[in-house]
């Protein structure tokens, strides 16, 4: 089997990105796809701050385009998940589909995932009426009564998104103020067929034994009050962790599992490099994604040369 110059875990906005520029500097990257090819900008609409398109441009078709670039200059890809990896030597080693595939210089963008509440029901009612990807699932729910769960960007996102298709949503966020940027905000807040529901949580969903969304039962933070309300659809949009369980063990993360790095995108171990949304949980844009991964292969580019691998 032979040593690839370099693997790149992921195709996201950080692993694509990286991909172009090492294709470019002729190191021939193999990108491993990931469980979501393209990542999170594929389960988005429109995207109105990423520079170059002044018009906005959709998620989807933003990676695609993406894609293409690194494809251009000769990248390749391979759709799978990384199982495990060794990288203690000079050759890291990476598990996927089953087989070993080898590399002088890796690169991890694998991103980040939806979080959950931790609620029985949500996981058993997933694709069932729980969602976490109004953009994918939004369309099921035409003239639905529907639940979005949280106070970020996303939540905004997705509440605005899901009146397209909602005769009503109800946003439940666990505090008095939100977390979002003021315009998302407002945008939300004057949209007719929001109504916000403060200082609420989640606490049970019906119905289990009919396999379906019927029912959100809730609670107010402040007095402990119980409500319910009727729903078809539950939203849950309250961040995201990151994707680094495959590698664990072999490099440093921090509590939460974001890949800790150094002088740029260089992680604990010599050759293997993190970029994107799995290592920062501050900025967490597509802009600074691809920011990184462009870093992120210009460290690998200098630690090959140094290695003599060019
Ligand atoms: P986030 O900013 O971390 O917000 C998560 C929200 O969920 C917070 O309001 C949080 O409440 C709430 N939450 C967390 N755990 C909870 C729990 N167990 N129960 C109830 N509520 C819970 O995550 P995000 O909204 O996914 O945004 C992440 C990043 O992506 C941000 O930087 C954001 O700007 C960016 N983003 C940008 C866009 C865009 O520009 N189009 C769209 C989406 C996301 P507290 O506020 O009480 O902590």
């Amino acid at each position: 089997m032979s040593v690839k110059k370099i693997i790149i875990i992921g195709s996201g906005a950080a692993g694509l990105t990286s991909a172009v520029y090492a294709a470019r500097a002729n190191l021939n990257p193999l990108v491993i796809d990931g469980s979501l090819p393209g990542g999170q900008l594929t389960t988005t609409t429109d995207v109105e701050n990423f520079p170059g398109f002044p018009e906005g441009v959709m998620g989807p078709e933003l990676m695609e385009r993406m894609r293409k670039q690194a494809e251009r200059f000769g990248t390749e890809f391979l759709f799978g998940q990384v199982e495990s990896c060794d990288f203690s030597g000079e050759i890291k080693k990476i598990k996927v589909n089953g087989k070993e595939l080898q590399a002088h210089a890796v690169i991890i963008g694998t991103g980040a995932s939806p979080k959950l509440l931790g609620l029985e029901e949500e996981k058993k009612l997933m694709g069932r009426g729980v969602s976490t990807c109004a953009t994918c699932d939004g369309a099921f729910f035409r003239d639905a009564n529907l639940l979005v769960v949280g106070g970020g960007d996303s939540a905004m996102e997705e509440s605005t998104f899901l009146t397209k298709f909602a005769k009503k949503v109800t946003l439940v966020h666990r505090r008095d103020e939100f977390r979002a940027s003021k315009i998302m905000q407002e945008r939300t807040l004057k949209n007719p067929k929001i109504e916000v529901l403060w200082n609420t949580n989640l606490i049970a969903i019906d119905d289990l034994q009919a396999g379906k969304v019927t029912q959100a039962h809730l609670q107010n933070t402040q007095t402990g009050e119980k409500s319910s309300l009727e729903v078809e659809g539950i939203f849950i949009a309250i961040g995201h962790i990151p994707n680094s369980q495959a590698f664990q063990g072999q490099i440093d993360t921090d509590d939460n599992g974001y890949i800790l790095v150094k002088q740029g995108t260089h992680t604990s171990s010599p050759g293997v490099f993190a970029a994107g949304d799995c290592v920062d949980h501050v900025y967490r844009q597509a802009i600074t994604a691809a920011g990184m991964g462009c870093m992120a292969a210009l460290d690998a580019e200098r630690y090959l040369t140094a290695k003599g691998i060019e």
